[in-house]
């Protein structure tokens, strides 16, 4: 729930609208001006991007029925991402205003959502949007930030006190994965240090997606720095890796039920807070 007075979060979205000027607001550091225009990494410049609305009750338990909004432009590029041509293709995304989505909010809060699930793309990269959005909306309605945690200390710092249940993907246990199939250098320890930033103020499930040919280098470091830093966070194992259909770096097969059984033994050894 936001617990913000209305006019803490009003100069939060005017910190988050300047930050645009020169943005940093992740470690690709472009430094373009996207009040002005210009787009950086994320192809964004300052519009908030909302390209599909719905509300689902595949989440993990206790979120559904959760109303995703998913937002275009991200500062990874996923080798097997499912949303890859709204990320490439920021100005086709634009199709729900930001007038509609509050009003669309509303309206499924009313018919049971449970609660907003900002997705993408990554949310983060469309800060300033959000905090409008979240501005705009009831503070009661519950806000699930599903977050690739790739991001500057500016965002932990301007989300604080505004998020219901981080909804933290934590993919890769060493940088060389994160380059291959991500293109991002720095993953590790930008995700672990705002993993540990927002736990234990906030409720966090952290995703790990199991992907075949990953457990030794990506599932078991994962799981372990887990069990050893964070162990009350909540865990799901995601099962739900497509392979791409350009060949690359990421694996071209699906799950292998071997190592899935293998990443959930580990993950109950270590006593890690398991949910579907
Ligand atoms: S949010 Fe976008 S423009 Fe800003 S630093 Fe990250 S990738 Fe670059």
């Amino acid at each position: 729930m936001n617990k913000l007075v209305p006019s803490e979060l009003a100069e939060r979205i005017e910190v988050a609208r300047k930050a645009l000027e020169n943005c940093r607001l992740c470690p690709r550091n472009c430094g373009v001006d996207r009040r002005a225009g210009q787009q950086g990494y994320c192809r964004l410049n300052h519009s908030l991007c909302c390209f599909r609305e719905m509300v689902v009750d595949y989440e993990e338990t206790g979120l559904n029925p959760s109303h995703q909004i998913y937002l275009a432009g991200c500062n990874l590029r996923c080798e097997f991402c499912t949303v890859a041509e709204w990320n490439a293709n920021t100005d086709l995304a634009s199709i729900i205003s930001m007038n509609e989505l509050i009003g669309i909010v509303e309206q499924k809060h009313i018919s049971g959502a449970r609660n907003i699930n900002l997705l993408g793309g990554e949310p983060s990269v469309s800060l300033a949007g959000v905090l409008e959005l979240l501005e705009k909306i009831d503070p009661a309605i519950p806000v699930v930030w599903n977050s690739n945690m790739y991001y500057n200390e500016i965002v932990t710092e301007l989300l604080d006190g505004l998020i219901d249940i981080f909804l933290a993907d934590f993919k890769y246990g060493n940088n060389d994965c994160a380059r291959l199939l991500s293109g991002t250098d720095d993953y590790l320890e930008v995700v672990k240090r705002n993993i540990q930033r927002s736990h234990g103020k906030d409720k966090m499930i952290i995703r790990h997606l199991i992907m075949p040919g990953h457990y030794t280098c990506c599932a078991e470091p994962v799981l372990t720095w887990i069990a050893e830093n964070v162990p009350d966070a909540k865990v799901s194992l995601r099962r739900d890796y497509i392979p791409p259909a350009e060949p690359g770096f990421a694996p071209s097969d699906y799950q292998n039920p071997r190592e899935i059984r293998k990443a959930e033994d580990l993950a109950r050894s270590l006593d890690l807070r398991l949910i579907q």
